[in-house]
Parts: structure tokens; sequence; C-alpha cells
């Protein structure tokens, strides 16, 4: 590993922050901070921390030694000065004395002590830095430390590596008793330059921030070293399968069987969102002889339980064209592995006090023997820091086993973190957004009701994949939406291109809960002279398309077997036509009807089907070129046009993308039609 520390960076820092009254000390801090967070191979997510000793002045000038320390909820790599709050440091050292401290006592004495009290609480691994005496301390959970410490004789093999140089540290609970410890270890070892927390991580210290930093980097350079000395012995494989199923097939049979509550909530639906990984390193993990032993034994370093819990899923290979009965085999082991779980928790809540609320039972991590492996979470972005975790994991793992063997933490110590009672504090306090979970596809979605739709369904938490014919305008749509938003280029009118369309959402997300078939336009022709060809151009997109992709997106809900919502955008056109729109009102209605048979041959299936009649909305159907000369021809002017209604009003895209978002949570609703027209009497339903 190399020191990415650049003179020239670290002045930039300083002079950057110094005129927001942000000290050199505080600057260089963050400079660091960011430096060891940018690599995947020393911090994930929020892991890690790092603090710096220094003066500031409090509100009457007088001088305070403060500690600032990392803040909880912020994330190495991108840290600001204010994610690493200040905190008074002579308070904090007399903690020291107590014999004992509970969680919830040291966040608030620390938050009482904070500067601002406004700020986030700093890491629960303050104290641990406070009893130190040195000015900058670095803390990471490098790959190739935890790979040397996590073997039966780890210790051994690190002191091998760093003998004097560090003091060791063995496996406590982050907290209180751990910043104990360190700090009687450190009173018996005072000139070392860094600390190995056995099966947990390693800390390194300096006067300044450039030596922190580099003995980090050199001692993690060590440990490399040391898993590379020797030829490199690589996990031994098992016989696959010799054709094996797609990624997009598998998945959506997957995310089915890990969003059910088996026992304790039979049949309700707690659906996950799937983020899928493979590279040769992770092939060669999935794939090994022993990787029901290594793969089970438990988390790298402690702080990875809360977001893949201690075990991942694995299930066998799957087999193409033997998915029904890999289905089974998926579903048992998950079944197996909600069992393991609750007698995990059963068994170690035995002994805990004060007794603990179970978490779900439900895996974060599936390993797929021949395929790869999946990162399960209630959102996009949690499933892929989970993928993120279990790469890593894959990494220390693979490198203990090639030295050794991966041993870790034992099974109370990881309840211990994973019952936490800080964690505890947060159960049922996060309340989910009405479509979270939920993976939603938009036809036509780079504008107009379609681009307000997938802005709308975002907005109530659903994961959304924007289709359209024209890339560009998806990906605008995508990049408003942020996050894990997907654009994809898709002709509805062409079969293969819809597949492709739906695997790739699969491969993505792990399937599709939501439907919304929006693609559409309008034709026009005197209904007894209009030729042939306008007439089945029109009944391609507005009727054959809304079959094809509904039909992608039934055939992956039913594999999924977690219900489902189609939705079309039909029109006034379906029930009232138009003079001369003939070739755009037939295929609507046609279309109209397709929605109450999906309605009626898949209620079985706990699919609902539903619609919405827009009428005279802004947008790529109708532009404001048409409006203005519409309203020129009939002598009115384009409010009086365009609020041509009952109500006199108009209508507008994001409207009718609200009857969407609710038709997608009306549970109780199918084969309904909820019409966004101001008010158009021949239209009225029944
Ligand atoms: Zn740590």
């Amino acid at each position: 590993m190399k020191s990415r520390w650049s003179d020239k960076d670290a002045d930039d820092f300083i002079s950057h922050y110094a005129p927001k009254g942000v000290n050199a000390d505080l600057a260089l801090r963050t400079y660091t901070t960011r430096l060891l967070g940018g690599d995947p191979k020393l911090v994930l997510h929020g892991g890690g921390n790092t603090s710096v000793k220094t003066k500031t002045k409090d509100l009457l000038g007088e001088d305070v030694d403060v500690i600032c320390v990392k803040g909880s909820g912020w994330d190495m790599g991108n840290i600001e000065p204010q994610g690493l709050p200040a905190v008074k440091l002579a308070p904090l050292q007399k903690l020291l004395a107590l014999p004992r401290l509970s969680d919830e006592d040291m966040v608030n004495y620390q938050r009482i002590n904070l500067l601002d009290s406004s700020a986030p609480n700093p890491s629960v691994e303050t104290l641990l830095h406070a009893f130190l005496p040195h000015k900058f301390i670095d803390h990471t959970h490098s790959t190739a430390v935890l790979s040397l410490t996590d073997q039966p004789d780890g210790e051994k093999v690190v002191r091998e590596v760093y003998g004097d140089r560090v003091a060791y540290v063995p496996y406590t609970i982050p907290g209180f008793a751990l910043a104990k410890s360190v700090a009687e270890v450190f009173a018996k070892h005072p000139k070392v330059q860094g600390l190995v927390l056995l099966q947990h991580g390693i800390f390194t210290f300096a006067d300044d921030a450039k030596t922190a930093y580099e003995r980090m980097i050199e001692f993690v350079s060590m440990a490399e070293e040391r898993l590379h000395r020797q030829g490199r012995k690589s996990l031994a494989q098992a016989s696959l399968p010799k054709s094996l199923a797609r990624v997009a097939d598998i998945a959506p049979i997957l995310r089915g069987a890990v969003a059910l509550e088996k026992n304790e909530m039979a049949g309700t639906v707690k659906r996950q969102i799937l983020c899928f990984r493979t590279s040769p390193a992770i092939l060669s993990y999935v794939n090994g002889k022993d990787v029901a032993r290594y793969s089970q034994t438990g988390v790298v370093t402690p702080d990875h339980t809360i977001r893949t819990k201690n075990w991942p899923l694995l299930v066998p290979a799957p087999e193409q064209d033997k998915l029904d009965e890999w289905q089974a085999t998926v579903k048992a082991a998950v079944e197996k592995f909600v069992a393991h779980y609750h007698a995990y928790f059963a068994r170690n809540n035995a002994r805990a006090e004060p007794k603990k609320k179970e978490f779900d039972s439900l895996p974060r991590v599936v390993l797929v023997p021949g395929v790869g492996l999946f990162g399960l979470g209630a959102s996009a972005k949690d499933a892929a820091i989970a993928a993120d975790i279990a790469e890593n994991t894959v990494e220390v793992i693979a490198d203990a086993e090639a030295i050794g063997e991966y041993r870790c933490i034992s099974e109370a110590d990881m309840f211990d973190v994973e019952y936490w009672s800080l964690e505890q504090a947060k159960l049922g306090k996060a309340v989910e957004k009405v479509l979270a979970r939920q993976v939603c596809a938009v036809t036509g979605g780079g504008s107009g009701i379609g681009a307000a739709t997938a802005r709308a369904m975002a907005k109530e938490g659903a994961e959304v994949a924007v289709l359209d014919r024209d890339l560009e305008a998806a990906k605008a749509v995508a990049k408003q939406i942020g996050g894990k938003a997907l654009a994809l280029a898709c002709d509805v009118t062409k079969p293969d291109d819809v597949r492709a369309a739906f695997d790739k959402i699969a491969e993505t997300f792990g399937g599709v809960d939501i439907l919304v078939s929006n693609a559409g336009a309008a034709w026009q022709g005197n209904i007894g002279s209009v030729d042939d060809e306008t007439l089945r151009q029109s009944f391609e997109l507005n009727f054959f398309a809304h079959q094809s992709v509904a039909q992608n997106a039934v055939r992956l809900m039913k594999a999924q077997g977690t219900y489902g919502c189609l939705l079309f955008n039909t029109s006034k056109q379906a029930v009232n036509p138009g003079k001369d729109f003939g070739p755009y009102g037939l295929p609507k209605a046609a279309t109209l009807f397709l929605v109450r048979q999906y309605a009626l041959d898949h209620g079985k299936d706990g699919i609902r089907a539903n619609a919405v009649n827009a009428d005279r909305i802004r947008s790529g159907l109708l532009t404001d070129d048409m409006v203005a000369a519409r309203a020129k021809a009939r002598g009115v002017s384009e409010s009086q046009y365009m609020g041509g209604n009952l109500l006199g009003r108009e209508v507008y895209a994001d409207e009718v993308a609200e009857a969407f978002v609710y038709l997608a949570h009306a549970e109780k609703t199918t084969a309904g039609v909820i019409t966004v027209d101001g008010g158009n009497i021949e239209a009225a339903m029944r």
C-alpha cells in the first residue's frame, strides 16, 4: 500500500479551511481522514475513526483543550471538519477512573461536553482516543491486518510481523470497556507507534498528521507483505454443474425467497432489494470446496454485523433448466437460515441483561456458487453497502485461509455487537416510506407523465428503472432522481428490447414490483379511409407494447411470488372516441380491456392491474406548439384550451403521477381506473 500524502494537498486543505475558522490541526485531520477513508482496503461505509487533540476558543475567548473525533453518521472518505466534532478533553480523560460506564451514560456525557450542541454524536470509540496521549490517532479495519489476526494463532502471527513496534489488545466490545483495556495495555508499552486490536483492526498515532497516517500505511504494507511472502495457496475448488443459470433468472427467485418472514409473520411480505457482484476472486471464494465452513464462521470485524448479519445465506449452484428444483432448495435454505437465526438469538438472549428485542431474521448476503454474491437491503443503497462489505469479507477470508485457517470472534461476542444497546435504541424508530423496498419500472419515463411518475415513485421510496427509447432522456430523469436510479434504452415495440430491459432490472435490483406502462403516441386518421399501416403502427405501441412489458413484469413477479402491481396509462380515447382519432383510440380501448384481463387472470397471484385516464397534459404527445395551434384553431386562449374541462383548470403531469403512486399502494384495488382530466363527462367511467 502506498502513501498518498502530498505536501501540496495538505497545504491546500489548510488554506481552504482557514477562512472558515478551521485551524491547521483540524484541516490536516480532515485531509488524512479522507485519505484513509478513500481506500476500501482500510475502511468501508462508516467504519474506522480518527481524532486530533487541539485547542479552540470558547464564547468567552478562553482557550479550551478539545479532541475532535469522527462523528457518527459521517463517512471518512468525504468527511468535513464539522464531521469531527470538538469535545472538551479534560472531562473525558477523568472517566478513566470509573470502573464501568453504560453506553447510554457514555453517549450522554460525550454530548454534554460538545462545544457545539448541534454536532453529531462523537464516535463510540471517542474515549479510546481520549485516553491515549497522542495528538493524531488513526484507526482502520485494514483488510490485510484482519487476514493476519483472524486466525486461531492470530496474535502470534502479528507479533512476528510488528514485534515491539505495536502493542496487542485482546478482543473487547467497542465502547468504555475497550477504551479502558487499551489504556491499560498502552500504559505498559508507552513507546509503541500503534496498537493491533485482535479480530478488530489497527490504530497508529503520532504528534503530526503525516507520521500517524504514514505509520498506518507502513503497518498495513507489512501485513500485505506477510500475506504474500510465501507462494499463494488458493482455495480448493468444488465441482459445479456444466451449465449455470443466468443472474437475471435466479435473482427474482432469490428475492422472493428472502422476502418472507416465515415464522412470526407468516405470509407477510418484507421485500429486500438485491445488489449482485461477481469477479474472479468472488467466484474462487463461492466455488470453494470448504465454502460451507469458512463462509459460516462469522464477521471479519465486529461492526460489519450491523450491515451483513454474522453469517451469509449459502445456496447451491443453480443449474440451467432446473430452476424449479433450485427454487425449492433455496426456500428450504432460507427456512434453515431463519431457524438458525432464531436459535442463535434465543441462546444468547438467555444470558443478556436487559433482555433484547429480536431483529428480523432474514439474510443480508447470499452466496451463489458458480455465479457470485448478492448484497441485500431495504434500499438499493443498503444492498450495495452489504455487497461492498461481502466483497471485502471474501478478500479477508481468502487471504486468511491462504496462510492458515480463518477464525473470528465468538458467537457471544458477535451477539453483543449486533444487539448493542445503542443499536437497540434505534429499533422501530425509522419510519419507512410507503413504497420502500419496491422496484418500479416506468416506460416512456424520459419525459412528460412518465418522467413525473418516475420521480414521484422515487420520492415515495421506490427504486426506479426509467425506460425510454431515448437513452439520454432516461439518463436525465435518472440523474434528477439520483441515488441508484437506473436508465435503460428500450423501444417497447421490440420484444427483444423489452426482454433485455427486464433482465437488466432483475440483475440490478433483483426483480420488479410495480410496472408503469406509460409509453404511447397518438396517430390520427379518418377510420373509413385510414391506411392499414397507420392503424397497425398504433396498435404496436398503444396495445402490443403494453402487453409485452406487462408479460415481462408478470414473469418476474411470479418468480418472486411476492405479488405486484401493473399500472397502465390509458386515455380518455379508450372510453370516449375523438373525431378522426380512431387509430389512437382503438388500441387504447383494447389496452383498457387488457387491464381488466390482467386483473382477472392474475388476481390469484396477488398481482393487481389498474389504469389512469389522463387527458390534455402538456408532454411529448401534446407539445407547447400543438397547444398554441389548437387554441388558435378554436379561437380560444391557450389557458382556455388547456382548461377545457368541467373544472376549467389545466391538468399537470405531476397530478397524473400522483394517481399512479396512489394506485401503487392501494393494496385492495384492482381492475380500477382513475380519471385525472379535470372532468370530461363523455369520458366518465361507469
Ligand atoms: Zn473499529
